[in-house]
């Protein structure tokens, strides 16, 4: 089983019939199932990686979680580097935006083909 099939899986148990809820509900009490639920909701995130800023395009740094900013370098900003705010990690100066990608691989996240 791969981890997205993994994810779906889980997705299903958590997303699908309020059966599931009830059940846990039924053997645990309210409490235990909602923190069984609020468990499958973040083992699912942790299964799919990081996901990235709609607007920026770049996943929250690993460490901290912070949202990482872009320094640019010479004519036009051709050179540029990702790096945490608060100094946990950054790329190389690179260029455009090939910054970008190398931080998002480094955080595990695959751009979709
Ligand atoms: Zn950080």
């Amino acid at each position: 089983m791969t981890r997205e099939e993994a994810a779906t899986a889980i997705g299903w148990l958590r997303n699908g019939p309020v059966k599931v809820h009830t059940f846990l509900e039924d053997a645990f009490g309210y409490k235990v199932a909602d923190e069984i639920m609020e468990g499958l909701k973040a083992a699912v995130t942790a299964l799919r990686g990081p996901i990235p800023d709609p607007e920026t395009g770049l996943v929250p740094c690993g460490n901290c979680g912070s949202a990482p900013i872009i320094e640019k370098l010479g004519a036009g900003g051709f050179w540029r580097k990702t790096k945490c705010p608060k100094g946990c990690i950054s790329t190389d100066y690179e260029p455009a935006d090939s910054s970008k990608i190398t931080w998002n691989k480094a955080h595990g996240y695959k751009e979709e083909a």
